[in-house]
C-alpha cells in the first residue's frame, strides 16, 4: 500500500469502535499518526494501527464538551505537533419518532454530531493554515435525503455537516485545505447489529444495486483518498458510499 500520508497527523473521533476504528487502521496503513479521541476506551484500535506498523494515541475526550476539545488539541500538538487529517466520525443515532424526541435527546443528537464538528474545526483549522495543508473529513449519513422515519435530529444532523463542510470549504480552500464528507448507507458495525433487526439488513441489500450489507472496509478507500493528495482537488463534496441504495 501507498503510505500517502507519510509524516501528518490524523484525529479520528469516535476511533475506538466500528467505522472509526477502521478509519484509524486505514489511515495508520497510509502512515499517518493517529490520535483517537473518544469517550469510550480504545485499546483494541491502538494495537489494530500498531500491528499496522503505526503510532495511536488515545485521549478521553466527549465531544459535546467544548473545554474536552480544547485539551484534545493541547494533546495532540505535544504529541505530534498539530493535526493535519481531522476525520469527525463520532456520533449517536437513536431512532425515536419525532412526537417522542424530547428536546433533551434533540440537543444531545445535535451537540455530539454537529456542534462538535465547530469546535474540532475551530481547534485545527490554525495549525493547519499554518502549514498550508489540511484534510478535513465529516462521516455524514445516507439519511440527510433518504428520509427513514424516527431521524429527524438524526438527519438533521448529517444534513447539517454537508452544509458545513461545503461553506467551509470555500473559505479554506486558498490555505491548501479541502473539507468534504462521506455519507455511508447501512454499515454492519456493533451498534448496528445491536440495534436494528435482522429485517433492516435484509431490506437494505434488496434495496441496494449491489446485493450485500456494507461494512466498514467499504469506506476506507474513499476515506484514503480524501485525506491524500489525490483529492487536492477535490472539495466541498460528499461521497455516497452505499452500495447504491435507493430507500423505498
Ligand atoms: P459506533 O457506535 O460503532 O461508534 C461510534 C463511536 O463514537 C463510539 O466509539 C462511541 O464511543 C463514540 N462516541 C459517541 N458519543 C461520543 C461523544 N460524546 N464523544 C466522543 N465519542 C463519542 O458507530 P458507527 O456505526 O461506527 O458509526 C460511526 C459514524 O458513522 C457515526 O457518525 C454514524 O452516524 C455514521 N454512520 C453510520 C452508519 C452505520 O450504518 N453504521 C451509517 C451512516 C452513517
Amino acid at each position: 500500500m501507498q503510505r500517502r500520508l507519510a509524516g501528518k497527523t490524523a484525529v479520528v473521533t469516535g476511533g475506538a469502535n466500528g467505522i472509526g476504528r477502521a478509519c484509524c487502521e486505514r489511515l495508520a496503513c497510509e502512515g499517518a499518526n493517529i490520535l483517537i479521541a473518544d469517550i469510550a476506551a480504545a485499546d483494541e484500535t491502538i494495537f489494530d494501527v500498531e500491528r499496522a506498523g503505526g503510532k495511536a494515541f488515545a485521549q478521553h475526550c466527549d465531544l459535546s464538551s467544548s473545554e474536552d476539545v480544547a485539551r484534545l488539541r493541547e494533546k495532540v500538538d505535544e504529541r505530534f505537533g498539530g493535526c493535519d487529517v481531522l476525520v469527525h466520525n463520532a456520533g449517536i443515532y437513536p431512532n425515536t419518532p419525532i412526537e417522542e424526541i424530547a428536546f433533551d435527546e434533540w440537543r444531545k443528537v445535535l451537540t455530539i454530531n454537529l456542534d462538535s464538528m465547530f469546535h474540532l474545526t475551530k481547534a485545527f483549522l490554525p495549525n493547519m493554515k499554518s502549514k498550508a495543508w489540511g484534510r478535513i473529513i465529516a462521516m455524514s449519513s445516507t439519511v440527510f435525503h433518504s428520509g427513514i422515519p424516527g431521524y429527524c435530529h438524526y438527519s438533521a444532523s448529517k444534513a447539517g455537516l454537508i452544509g458545513f463542510v461545503r461553506s467551509l470549504a470555500s473559505e479554506v480552500g486558498q490555505f491548501g485545505i479541502t473539507a468534504n464528507a462521506i455519507a455511508p448507507g447501512l454499515v454492519r458495525t456493533g451498534t448496528t447489529e445491536a440495534g436494528l433487526e435482522t429485517r433492516w439488513f435484509d431490506q437494505t441489500v434488496e434495496q441496494q444495486a449491489i446485493k450485500r450489507t456494507g461494512e466498514p472496509a467499504d469506506l476506507m478507500g474513499p476515506l484514503a483518498f480524501l485525506a491524500s493528495d489525490d483529492a487536492a482537488f477535490v472539495t466541498g463534496q460528499t461521497l455516497l458510499v452505499d452500495g447504491g441504495w435507493r430507500f423505498v
